[in-house]
């Protein structure tokens, strides 16, 4: 092997190809003054090439197929509607009519001017805009210059099965017609896990790494490489035994997807027969999808963050669409919507204000639901009105006190009377419960079950705010140890308290989704668990195999000081160790 480049890998999966490499294509963008008569035909000249943008765009959506391309489908729309933003085509308008500039020139400075107002705000959300931006004005800059179309011009092969892509950034128009050719594994040089192009091929189950720096410099064209999404990793010029061993590898993979997916349709229930409830964590329309197809029996969390990071301000209406969408995708299965949960590393744009020196700490979650109450209105009237088509729960992230539960409770009986006075039909029962994610409400959990229908354990969060470890903090990420006794010591008070009060405990965070760890909930007690579609057969095998008295036992004897293992870690692998399985 001659190279190996790390990443982050976006999903698990292996890709073996060759590389093709989409550059840019450096477009030399014309800067020049203009005659006063002809401002007019210069305005004339960007609105025609906005409108064939937005038409590109509508042409790609229209020929996108129902099911998975619902992702993609969003994030087209989102670039059309750029294409059709005031703040970047008007004020581009005004910037030829008053600086008498060529379209092109105006266009690039109307868009830095845009994009450094993002930067400036280093937050992943605004980051995720700002990509929006570039790539939707990219697309624009080539219709002026009559390059139209995206990065994919005619020397992109049209069979990619064989071919890693290597790129700068990708955006959403790239990704569809990357995926339509079938593109074996991808590369690119920026982005995040929450990048797009990270979400669409996540969805599109399409193995990538993002951050990978100076690929494009490092890696050759038709170059043989090795993508490894689980390590992260990029392996170039790969010898005849590694690239041997990494086919046997990712036929394994695929070999192990297919034959998971055979334990979805038994009963939930250990070998010991104790029963355990399987739930899906879901933002978009494919995932609801999967998950109804997984046979879980409902959504356990959905996230609503999503919404606000495409749209300005999504208001009641395109709120409701969204929430009934997903309720009459999941036929009956109740779906469990959390408000909205802006703040920490994860801030929509039109809530920026709320960026504090620490965000981790800062006005997140339902503290800025509290604090703005217009946006908390129009999303739980949403959320009521959506509960008329199927059953819904309500659940309130980053709680603290007895007070907010109070609060966001009276708030939202306050919302039910409103829309009952309006005359909808609305669930006088439907449940409203808690993320419980901070060491406060660990602590409380016997006030807080007596205040709400369900606890869901936000085990992400709760990990940083005890251990003290940002989640987003590379260097500290070795201490992030969800089998710390001070963790053990609170989900199993929190069980308790569940218990007690007699309302159900799910946990949504990553441990749940997780075969290993779902072992040692288990053993808590905890035996709801909510996880993204594609853990459910993995966990589900791991726990259909579990001895749930032998995991008790042992979680027990580990919290009481009476086992031998030596830490966590020994126990997790006792836990899982199959020699000890049935
Ligand atoms: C968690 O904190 O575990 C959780 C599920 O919520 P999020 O990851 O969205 O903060
Ligand atoms: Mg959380």
């Amino acid at each position: 092997m001659s190279l190996a480049l790390t990443g982050l890998g976006v999903t698990s999966g292996i890709a073996i190809g060759r590389v093709h490499r989409l550059t840019p294509g450096e477009l030399s963008i014309p800067e020049y003054h203009l005659d006063h008569d002809a401002v007019a035909a210069e305005i004339e000249r960007l609105r025609q090439a906005f409108g064939r943008g937005e038409h590109f765009f509508q042409r790609l959506l229209d020929r996108l197929g129902a099911g998975g391309a619902e992702t993609a489908r969003e994030l087209l729309e989102a670039h059309r509607l750029i294409l059709r933003d005031p703040l970047l085509i008007e004020a581009t308008e005004e910037r030829i009519r008053s600086e008498r500039i060529n379209a092109e020139w105006a266009l690039v400075q109307q868009s830095e001017q845009l994009q450094n107002e993002f930067r400036r705000m280093a937050d992943d959300y605004l980051a995720l805009r700002r990509e929006d931006l570039e790539q939707a004005t990219s697309l624009v800059q080539r219709e002026l210059a009559d390059q139209p179309g995206t990065l994919i011009g005619s020397e992109v092969p049209h069979q990619l099965a064989d071919t890693i892509v290597v790129a700068e950034e990708l955006g959403p128009a790239e990704m569809t017609v990357l995926a339509q050719r079938k593109v074996a594994g991808l590369i690119t040089e920026h982005g995040g896990p929450w990048s797009h192009a990270a979400i669409l091929a996540r969805s599109l189950e399409i193995p990538m790494l993002v951050g990978v720096h100076n690929a494009l410099d490092l890696l050759g064209e038709s170059e043989p490489i090795i993508l490894d999404g689980h390590y992260g990793a990029v392996l170039a010029g790969p010898d005849d035994s590694l690239l041997g061993h990494y086919r046997d590898k990712r036929e394994a993979w695929q070999r192990r997807r297919l034959d998971l997916r055979r334990y979805l349709g038994r009963p939930s229930r250990t070998v010991d027969d104790h029963a355990f409830t399987l739930l899906g964590n879901a933002d978009l329309g494919p995932e609801f999808q999967r998950c109804l197809e997984s046979g879980v029996d409902g959504v356990g969390l959905m996230r609503t963050e999503y919404l606000y990071l495409d749209h300005s301000q999504p208001d009641e209406d395109s709120q409701y669409r969204a929430y009934r969408a997903a309720v009459e995708i999941m036929q009956g299965r109740p779906v469990t919507i959390r408000t909205l949960d802006a703040g920490g590393d994860k801030l929509p744009t039109i809530l920026a204000f709320a960026q504090g020196p620490n965000p981790a700490l800062g006005l997140r979650g339902l503290r800025l639901s509290l604090a703005m109450k217009d946006l908390f209105r129009q999303q739980i009237r949403a959320i009521l009105r959506a509960s008329v088509h199927g059953p819904v729960e309500i659940l309130l992230p980053m709680l603290t006190s007895i007070e907010e539960v109070r609060q966001a409770r009276s708030f939202i009986n306050a919302c039910r009377e409103d829309l009952r006075a309006e005359g909808e039909k609305i669930d006088p029962e439907l449940p409203v419960g808690g993320m419980i994610e901070t060491p406060a409400a660990a602590l409380i959990a016997d006030q807080l079950a007596a205040e709400l229908d369900f606890f869901s354990i936000g085990t992400n969060d709760l990990i940083q705010y005890v251990l003290a470890i940002d989640r987003s903090d590379e260097l500290v990420n070795y201490l992030y140890d969800p089998t710390h006794p001070a963790m053990l010591m609170l989900l199993r008070r929190i069980q308790q308290a569940g218990r007690r009060h007699n309302i159900s405990v799910t946990v949504c965070g990553e441990l749940a989704g997780n075969e290993q760890t779902a072992r040692l909930l288990l053993g808590l007690g905890l035996d709801r668990l909510s996880m993204p579609p594609a853990a459910l057969p993995a966990v589900k095998r791991s726990l259909l195999e579990a001895d749930s008295r032998r995991c008790r036992a042992e979680v027990e004897a580990y919290l009481d000081g009476r086992s031998d293992h030596a830490d966590g870690l020994a126990l997790l692998k006792s836990l899982n160790d199959p020699s000890r399985d049935d």
